[in-house]
């Protein structure tokens, strides 16, 4: 049974901020309704529901740590009470270490704060939505944009060396995995997987390093010679989204500013 009179529904991870909130927006102007998950500022979920809704969509936001397990199987639920299925889950929640230390210092609790929330709790709430809409899928249930698909913000990280926080590369390089894993064991089914890796991006995350990167977008660090911004992400997952990639699966999107070249 297609359900195309209807719009898609989208889990967004992390939206009420940064980079999650420019996905949002960007995915209900292509159509999405949006599920904003939030970790704890109430505040910023509820600006991206109104720019959501100035964008043409409607959602709801849902306080939820993608770190634990009851917190994962409600968010994939106040999903499917919101829109009956779930068309598309994308994983972007995450964190920085909360201070950067040399590998040779930094401590475990770090690392599993790190690991917890940055790739344990992606990779089982993939595996939760994964079943949900493999279960779609075997009820013929689709949407405007056909089968069910799953986008993860992982970051240049996941293959740059930065020694002073190994966790947070360490927990990228293991999303980027997740990605290939899932691709492998959905294509069957006829449910895509992709992996969007960003640059350096402005975002709250970043702010506290503003004055590094502008020092090294202005030598030149990539090639084109600027900050990413929220919106760039968004209009990647977007087009990911909207299924214009029908015989792609597993696939990295560099959203980098050309970071991942190498030049001579
Ligand atoms: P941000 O500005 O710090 O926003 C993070 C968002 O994630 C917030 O909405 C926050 O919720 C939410 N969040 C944090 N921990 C969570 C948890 N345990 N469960 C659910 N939600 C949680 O970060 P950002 O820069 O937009 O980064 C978003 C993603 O892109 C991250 O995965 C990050 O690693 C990745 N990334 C960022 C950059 C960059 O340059 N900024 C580059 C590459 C990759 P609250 O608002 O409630 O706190």
């Amino acid at each position: 049974m297609s359900n195309e009179s209807k719009r898609p529904v989208a889990l967004v991870t992390g939206a009420g901020r940064g980079i999650g909130r420019g996905i949002a927006i960007e995915l209900a102007r292509a159509g999405y309704d949006i599920v904003i998950n939030y970790a704890g500022n109430a505040a910023a979920a509820d600006e991206c529901l109104a720019l959501v809704r100035e964008a043409g969509g409607e959602g709801r936001t849902v306080r939820g740590d993608v770190a634990v397990a009851a917190d994962r199987e409600r968010l994939l639920a106040e999903t499917i009470a919101m829109g009956g299925q779930i068309d598309l889950l994308v994983n972007n929640a995450g964190v920085a270490p909360k201070v950067r230390a040399d590998i040779l210092e930094a401590g475990e609790e770090s690392f599993d704060y790190l690991i917890d929330v940055n790739l344990k709790g992606p990779y089982f709430l993939t595996q939760l939505a994964a079943r949900q809409m493999i279960n779609q899928v075997g009820s013929g249930l689709s949407s405007i944009f056909g089968a069910p698909r799953i986008v993860t913000i992982t970051s240049i990280s996941a293959y740059t060396a930065s020694t002073n926080r190994g966790d947070y590369c360490v927990a990228k390089a293991g999303l980027a995995m997740m990605t290939r894993l899932f691709a492998a064991r959905l294509a069957e089914h006829g449910i895509f997987v992709f992996e969007v890796r960003p640059g350096v991006i402005a975002t709250d995350m970043t702010a506290g390093v503003q004055e590094k990167y502008d020092r090294l977008i202005a030598e030149g660090a990539w090639p084109i010679r600027r900050w990413g911004h929220p919106e760039d992400i968004g209009r990647a997952v977007a087009a990911i989204s909207r299924g214009d990639l029908p015989f792609a699966t597993g696939e990295v999107i560099n959203i980098d500013g050309g970071f991942h070249l190498r030049t001579l």
